[in-house]
């Protein structure tokens, strides 16, 4: 199905039930940010709080993402955060092949409608679907990759840096890294302060 505005993308995707996510779903979680945003963020599928609230990255993990965009003059207002599968995998198990493969095209045209110059990945799922499927997270995490003629990059997932704060400073750097090619490329993304 190729929908060619956000409305009818928007209203057909809260409707989705091409697997078996729907049943247990509070809310479908489509997506935020700026339509027109140069850099796309793609996380791995909603939690408890996002399904509750029908929007991306809202607990703990959101928390950290928040802080991680105001570290380089970034908000949610000038990107845009997707994630992967749109509704919750029970307990927050990883999101199965089948699920991403049914909620793939969903992403895939809200990629073709905001035409990102950069996708950052949040994670090892999202990174081995828009990178690489063999990408290796703790060596590949930082580097850019070019797909279809946009760059891409994997950073740790906010929950992994939850987890192990060990992984913060590597992902300090990858963050740095990110705010120069975005300043690089990037016309109409605001960033409140230069690279430290
Ligand atoms: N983790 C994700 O990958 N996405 C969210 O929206 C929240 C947590
Ligand atoms: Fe549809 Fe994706 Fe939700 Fe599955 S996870 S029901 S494919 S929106």
């Amino acid at each position: 199905m190729k929908l060619t505005n956000w409305q009818e993308l928007k209203t057909a995707c809260l409707q989705c039930r091409k697997c078996a996510l729907w049943e247990t779903r509070t809310n479908v979680v489509f997506g935020v940010g700026d339509e027109h945003a140069e850099v796309l963020f793609i996380g791995e599928g909603p939690g408890e709080q996002e399904d509750l609230k029908g929007e991306p990255f809202v607990g703990r993990a959101g928390q950290l993402l928040d802080d991680m965009l105001e570290m380089i003059g970034l908000d949610r207002s000038r990107i845009y955060i997707a994630n992967m599968v749109k509704c919750r995998p029970p307990k927050n198990r990883d999101p199965l092949n089948t699920e991403q493969d049914a909620c793939a095209d969903w992403l895939a045209q809200q990629i073709a409608l905001i035409r990102p110059k950069i996708i950052v990945c949040l994670g090892r799922i999202a990174a081995m679907r828009f990178i690489r499927p063999d990408f290796r997270i703790t060596r590949e995490h930082g580097q850019w990759f070019e797909r279809d003629g946009v760059r891409c990059m994997a950073l740790y997932h906010p929950a992994a840096l939850l987890r192990d704060p060990n992984k913060r400073p590597e992902t300090f750097e990858d963050l740095k890294q990110l705010q120069r090619t975005i300043l690089a490329l990037c016309e109409h993304t605001p960033i409140e302060t230069p690279a430290p």
